[in-house]
């Protein structure tokens, strides 16, 4: 019974975040509607047309960040289970951002071993994807992030390491709070949807930072046993 409670519980997870998307991007959607309303009451001055153009573009760029931060990979049945080769597929995340590095300067490099652990796919993608871009953006004047994978006893350990601006021991603290920002137009959602997903995967995660030295951030995650071919597992009986 306790099984099927902790499996209650992760699919609790998985709707609650499926659920929280649409009550997100609600708010800027509001705020453009009631914009464009306004600038149905002409004439107006043109300083206040433009500021309330600029006011809804930006709500629109709110609701893009709010997006890319829950279901960048997102697919309409996002619910599936399977075991994910964290190599294969933390390489799609540094091909994924390579371009918002080389706008930085940063150089990634990695260390990649093959290890399988159980999960969505494209959830675990989300969730590398956002911890990685925060690592790009806390090296606004480039810098170097690392980014590791290997099997330590039954579970598969991966690191991202960066030497950007780093966190207070306040700001490590809030990780995964959500709407916490230090960022200007931060959504404070990016690492409150990875820390779930870590969560639901049975994971755990440390941080260790230093302001103006950088972070390195280490999530463990329980190693998955690939299943057997069918045949295999009827010949076992
Ligand atoms: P956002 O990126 O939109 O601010 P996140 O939830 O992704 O929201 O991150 C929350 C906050 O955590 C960031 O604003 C930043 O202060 C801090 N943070 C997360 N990762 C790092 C990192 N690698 N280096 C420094 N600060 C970080
Ligand atoms: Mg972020």
């Amino acid at each position: 019974a306790r099984v099927e409670l902790m499996k209650m519980e992760k699919m609790e997870i998985v709707s609650q975040l499926a659920a929280s998307i649409s009550h997100e991007i609600r708010n800027p959607l509001t705020v453009v509607k009631g914009f464009i309303q306004l600038l149905q009451t002409r004439p107006m001055p043109r300083e206040t047309e433009e500021r309330y153009i600029r006011i809804a573009s930006e709500e629109v760029e709110r609701a893009e960040a709010i997006i890319h931060d829950y279901l960048t990979f997102a697919k309409p049945a996002p619910k599936k289970t399977e075991p994910i080769d964290v190599a294969v597929e933390l390489q799609r995340v540094i091909q994924m951002i390579q371009p918002l590095a080389h706008m930085h300067s940063i150089e990634i490099s990695s260390s990649l071993k093959h290890g399988v652990v159980i999960g969505n796919v494209q959830y675990f993608q989300q969730c590398f994807l956002n911890l990685a871009k925060n690592s790009i953006e806390a090296m606004p004047d480039g810098g170097r992030l690392h980014i590791s994978a290997h099997r330590q006893g039954g579970a598969v350990v991966i690191t991202i390491v960066d030497n950007g601006i780093g966190m207070t021991k306040e700001q490590v603290r809030r990780f995964g709070e959500p709407y916490f920002s230090t960022k200007e137009k931060g959504t404070g959602l990016g690492t409150m949807v990875a820390v779930k997903i870590i969560e639901q995967m049975g994971g755990t995660w440390t941080i260790e930072s230093a302001v103006q030295k950088g972070t390195t951030l280490t999530v463990t995650l329980p190693a998955g046993r690939v299943q057997p071919p069918a045949s295999e597992q009827s010949a076992a009986g």
